[in-house]
Parts: structure tokens; sequence; C-alpha cells
């Protein structure tokens, strides 16, 4: 047998693995573009899944920008920062993007990426390539997003890192490992909001146990950077933390509504990456017109119009936590604009997200590996485009179908 047809075999077997056990994901072609409601198949459907939360991803203001942006940079950076395709955009969206953290990282400055996966592999490595092999301790959350847990996993395997895995709702474990850490460097991995439940990181805890036990402390605030904060500059505004040990990871293709990430810490960490960042120097810049469309997205967050996003995203939660009562789902406390529901089986959870389909609503079922086996669920997610209206229809459906997909259970 050549390689390439048992390769090909494996693949197969393996993808009729992943159906038989209800785990085999599809893609759905949109054909408009990202806001509340969305053409799929021909067919108008309400969307509660994506992360355009402040609802900015088809922003007129934005269109223009990048149409605009097209106009004055191109279409493409044509190389990577540090050969030439570093232009007057990026720099000025990186001090921007800095300006909005220099309240809470001292030297603040922000380092610009195509994405936030990109961006976690390089703060990560970046760090762990300061010490010598095998001096690096990493404290990683159990419930980080797999760009943080690759980076962490790469560390390991790059420079001999240790890795410890804590619950970021008891800390006291975290401690106690930290107490008989001798490393030389240490490190705390979270994210902010953690991406499929939406509860907050407990920053300002870890941030104390980071100073008792001089640890630095990452926080990948994909989904809190534009949504948190009276200005929208993220957790540490909302948390009113400052420290120089900090390093904050925000993402821009989320509430920013455009394409990107960011690292943002003090000066030299930041001058490092750039030195000895393999995933920042090995990778064509993004082109300049994204990071002009960015500017004017920035613009927006912090403005009136940001404020008034954020108040209306915060309506929403509201009216999500008074209102939505299930008898057999569980609804899981948060405060942000990811509110899951989770339905155990995957089984249940498909049911769910079909019926939905079938009533109007474009609600994914997420599975194991992205959640815990047996944790399945509807990731619901609001957007300040939202209107209440549109959120308490939406009620009324899950409430109808939660007893549908009940009585179907109990007749298998
Ligand atoms: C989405 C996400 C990322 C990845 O960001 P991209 O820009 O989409 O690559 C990283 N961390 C968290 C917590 C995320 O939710």
């Amino acid at each position: 047998m050549t390689s390439s047809f048992k390769a090909l075999k494996l693949a197969q077997e393996q993808i009729a693995d992943l159906d038989l056990q209800l785990l085999k994901r599809t893609l759905r072609v949109t054909q408009s573009p990202c806001d509340t409601k969305i053409i799929l198949g021909g067919r108008d459907l309400r969307a509660f899944c994506s992360n355009d939360y402040l609802g900015l991803a088809n922003h007129p203001d934005l269109v223009n920008a990048l149409a605009d942006g097209g106009k004055k940079y191109g279409v493409g950076s044509g190389a990577s920062h540090l050969i030439s395709g570093h232009s007057v955009a990026h720099e000025l969206l990186e001090k921007k993007l800095a300006s909005f953290q220099e309240k809470y990282i001292p030297k603040a400055r922000a380092l610009f990426f195509s994405t936030g996966y990109l961006a976690n592999l390089a703060a990560i490595t970046g760090l762990a390539r300061l010490t010598q092999r095998g001096d690096l301790s990493i404290y990683s959350a159990k419930l980080n997003h797999a760009s943080l847990i690759d980076g962490v996993r790469l560390a390991s395997a790059q420079m001999d890192a240790t890795v410890n895995l804590f619950d970021h709702t008891q800390l006291i474990s975290l401690t106690d490992a930290l107490k008989k850490d001798t490393k030389s460097l240490k490190l705390i991995v979270t994210d902010g909001v953690f991406s499929m439940d939406g509860d907050l990181a407990p920053v300002k805890e870890l941030l104390q146990i980071a100073e008792q036990h001089d640890a630095l402390l990452m926080v990948d605030d994909a989904h809190g950077f534009g949504v948190l904060g009276k200005k929208g500059y993220g957790i540490l505004e909302q948390e009113n933390i400052q420290s120089d040990r900090i390093i904050y990871i925000g993402t821009l293709g989320k509430a920013a509504g455009v394409s990107g990430a960011f690292v943002c810490a003090q000066d030299s960490f930041i001058e490092w990456l750039v030195q000895k960042g393999r995933p920042y120097i090995y990778s064509t810049a993004t082109p300049p017109a994204i990071a002009h469309t960015l500017l004017k997205s920035l613009e927006i967050i912090e403005s009136d119009e940001g404020v008034k996003r954020r108040t209306q995203l915060n309506q929403l939660i509201k009216i999500w936590q008074d209102e939505m009562t299930f008898s057999e789902w569980k609804k899981v406390s948060s405060c942000t604009p990811i509110q899951p529901v989770i339905l155990g089986s995957n089984a249940s959870a498909l049911m769910a997200a079909k019926l939905l389909d079938q009533a109007g609503y474009w609600i994914p079922a997420i599975r194991p590996p992205t959640v815990a086996p047996g944790s399945a669920r509807l990731r619901i997610t609001f957007s300040a485009n939202h209107s209440a209206d549109d959120l308490r229809k939406l009620i009324t459906t899950l409430k109808k179908i939660e007893q549908e997909v009940h009585q179907k259970a109990m007749h298998d």
C-alpha cells in the first residue's frame, strides 16, 4: 500500500468515525455580510452566533474606510514587517492600540499581528526564549483558548518549559504550586473572558498572586476588547488594574469587527518580539488597508457611539438574565455577550440547533473538543445590532424548542 493511499484511507476512516460520534463539523457558506440577519443557502436567518459584539463588521464607516485604505495603500503589504511590509498605517494603529492600555501597563507598546492565533504563539514562545532551556514555568488556565494551549505546547517543546494547568475558579492550587516553584521565570496565562462560558477570569486576584510569587501575567482579552470597560479598552480598564507584569493580548476580528490582533506590554518585551518572535518575523504583514480600517474601528470603540453600543449590549444581557428560564437545560451565569446553554449530549445539541434553524435562527451546536465531553451546548452571542425585541423572540422560540427536544429524548 502506498503512503498516499494509506493516508487517504486513514483520513476517510477517521472522518467516518467522527460522523458516528456526532462530532463531524460542517462548513456553511454565508451569502451576505456578517450581521444579525444573514443569508444562508438562499434563506434569511437571524444570527446569534458571531463574535461581532458591537455590530461593526458591516458598519458603513468601516466599509468606507476599507475602500479608502485600498486607494491609499493598495491591497497587499508585499513582505514581512522587518523586510518592507511595515506601513505608516500599521505604525499609527500600534500607537493607538498602545494608548488604549497605557493607563494599565506602564511604558505600553503594541505589536500588530494578522491573527490572534499567531499573536498568542508569538507572545508565549517569545517569552520562553528569553530564558535558558528548562528555566520557565507556565501556569495555564484549564479552559484557555486553543491558541494559548498551542502556544504553551510549543514553548514546552522548544524550551522545555514546565506546564501546570489551573482551575480559574479555584486559585488555591495555583498558589500552592507557585510557592514551591524555583524556576527563574514564571508565567500565568489566562483568557480574559472564557470563550465558551462567557465568565471573566479573576484578573485582580491573578495579578495579586503574580505579584506575591514574582510571575508575569498574560491575559488574552479576545472577547473583552471593545466590550468591557467604559471606553471599551477591555478587561484591564474594567477591573482597573495596573502593572508592568501584564502582557495583554487583544484580537481585532471580534468586537473590533475587522481582523487581526495585538500584543501589548512594556516596550522592551515588544522589542524582543520584533527581534526574535518567529511568528512575527516570518509572516507577511497584514494589508495596510486593514490597519487603516482598524484605526476607524478604534475611533468608534472609544467614542459616544461605542458607549451606546455597549449600553445596548448590557441591556440585552440583562433581558437574558431576567427573562430566559429553562426547565431542563442549564443556563450559565455570564455577564458578557457570550451566553451558553448547556444541553450535555451531542445529539441534543445538534437537534436543538436544527430546530432553531427551522425556526429561522442560526445558532450552531458547540461540541467537543471545543468544550468538555458531556457539555455540548448552544453558544448564544449578542450583538449591539440586536434589538430587545429580537432577543425576546429568540427567548420564546428557545423555550418551545427545549420542550420539543426534551420530549423527543424521552421517546428515544
Ligand atoms: C478567537 C480567539 C483567538 C484567536 O484570534 P483570531 O484573531 O481569531 O486568530 C485567541 N484567543 C481567544 C480567547 C479567542 O477567542
